[in-house]
Order: structure tokens, then sequence, then C-alpha cells
């Protein structure tokens, strides 16, 4: 439990660009299935809200873009339709010069980290950007219970999906 509480301080305080937590995370993958596996659904969805704002009240996105350095969003037709317009871009020319399609048929960026990506870690269409994006790390969503594949994938290396399951171990 000491432990525990060691990793979650490391990086609330602010280091947590420390790799310990994700040892931690790593570490924790089959106690985080354990608890994906049979959830206390009814439980759960009336803590995650919390948990979501005590998670990024204390985690800035803005010192992390893990996300958008390593992994593409899907550019559904409406995202492509949004940003090509905002960039004044017809969306063919935005398609080819962005986007590939990966093995599932969704547009994805061509190479990561993402083309959108300022040097400051700031999302340059951050107003239109693709609605995954706005959506991540989906700590507010049923999909984080729902989807236990991606809530697993993505506890390894975003720091609020880690604090969210640990709380939600501590809760269980
Ligand atoms: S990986 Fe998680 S904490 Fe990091 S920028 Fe993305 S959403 Fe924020
Ligand atoms: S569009 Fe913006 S928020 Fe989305 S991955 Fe690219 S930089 Fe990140």
């Amino acid at each position: 439990m000491q432990e525990q509480d060691n990793n979650i301080s490391a990086f609330i305080s602010g280091q947590w660009k420390d790799k310990d937590w994700k040892k931690k995370a790593a570490s924790q993958q089959k106690a985080y299935a354990r608890l994906l596996q049979k959830p206390d659904k009814k439980k759960i969805f009336k803590i995650l809200p919390a948990l979501h704002e005590e998670a990024f009240s204390q985690i800035d996105c803005l010192r992390c873009a893990a996300c958008c350095k390593n992994y593409s969003p899907r550019f559904k037709t409406p995202d492509i339709k949004r940003i090509s317009k905002h960039l004044k871009l017809r969306e063919s020319v935005f398609i080819d010069t962005y986007l590939e399609l990966d093995n599932e048929g969704d547009y994805v960026v061509k190479k990561s980290p993402c083309p959108f990506l300022g040097a400051n870690n700031r999302c340059s269409i951050y107003e239109v950007r693709p609605s995954d994006c706005e959506r991540f790390p989906y700590t507010d969503e049923d999909v984080l219970i729902n989807r236990p594949r991606i809530t697993l994938k993505n506890s390894s290396f975003c720091p609020a999906v880690f604090f969210v399951m640990e709380r939600l171990l501590e809760a269980k």
C-alpha cells in the first residue's frame, strides 16, 4: 500500500515523468485486467467522474503528450471535413498530405508524432481536433470499463488512466 501511495505521489507532485509509475502500471496489468473482467459497473460509474476530475486536476497534459507523440486518433469523415475546412485545404489534399488507412480501414496519421503537435506540446488544431482526441483517455466514459483491451494499453502510457485504475483498485 505504501509503495502504491509513493508511486501516485511521485507524479502528482509533478515528477511523474519519472519512469516509476510506468513500472508500477506494467506490474499492475493483471490486477487491472481482473478488475475489468468483473467490474462493479454501478459503483464504478458513480465514482468515475470524480476520479477523472481528480486525475486531471493534478496531471498536466502539456507536460506529457504521450498520446499525441506515439499514437494516432482515427480521423472520421466529420473530423476530416472540419479539419480540412479549418486548414483551408481540399479534403483530398488533407488526406493525401497527412493520412493513411490502417488495418481496420480508419484514417490515421502517416507518422507519429502527430503532425499537428507543436513543439510546446500544444495541438495546432485543438479547436477542431478529432473526436478521438477530445475524448481520450476515456477516463470519464464507459469505454474505460467496456473496452478492457484499450484501457490496459492506455494505462501503460497515460498517467491519467494509471491514476484512475489505481484509485478503482483502492475502491474495490
Ligand atoms: S497520455 Fe494521457 S496524460 Fe498524457 S497527454 Fe495524453 S491524455 Fe494527457
Ligand atoms: S490532432 Fe492534436 S490532440 Fe490529436 S493527436 Fe494530433 S496533436 Fe494530439
